[in-house]
């Protein structure tokens, strides 16, 4: 039986295991945790910046499944 979830780092795609000894799940690693944050806190400053010029396109915050 193979119960261990596996996931997908969300920043370079390697399998990670869903387990308490991966700590930065479900990232691989603190720097790819740290690069994900980096670029997710730019997305929203763009977000936010073209929210004026657009209001029509707000599908953008439910296509982010967490
Ligand atoms: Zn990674």
């Amino acid at each position: 039986m193979n119960g261990i979830k596996q996931v997908n780092c969300p920043t370079c795609q390697k399998i990670v295991r869903w387990t308490e000894a991966e700590t930065y799940r479900p990232f691989c690693s603190k720097k790819c945790q740290l690069i994900d944050f980096g670029e997710w806190a730019a997305e929203r400053y763009g977000i936010a910046e073209a929210e004026g010029e657009s209001p029509a396109e707000a599908d953008d915050e439910i296509n982010d499944e967490r």
